[in-house]
């Protein structure tokens, strides 16, 4: 999961084995914090399955 802000710098993610848990609760503090939007991506891509 990778995490980051429309409106700075800011981002998060797993990939430094940071847990998710970490990752979504420091979202959320940066949100509570300064009132950005966070975007979040998951990694991998998520496989879109269609029949
Ligand atoms: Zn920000």
């Amino acid at each position: 999961m990778y995490k980051y802000c429309l409106e700075c710098g800011w981002q998060a993610s797993t990939a430094e084995g940071t847990p998710e848990s970490e990752v979504s609760k420091a979202a959320i503090e940066h949100f509570v914090e300064t009132g950005h939007t966070v975007e979040s991506l998951r990694l991998p891509p998520p496989v879109i399955i269609e029949n």
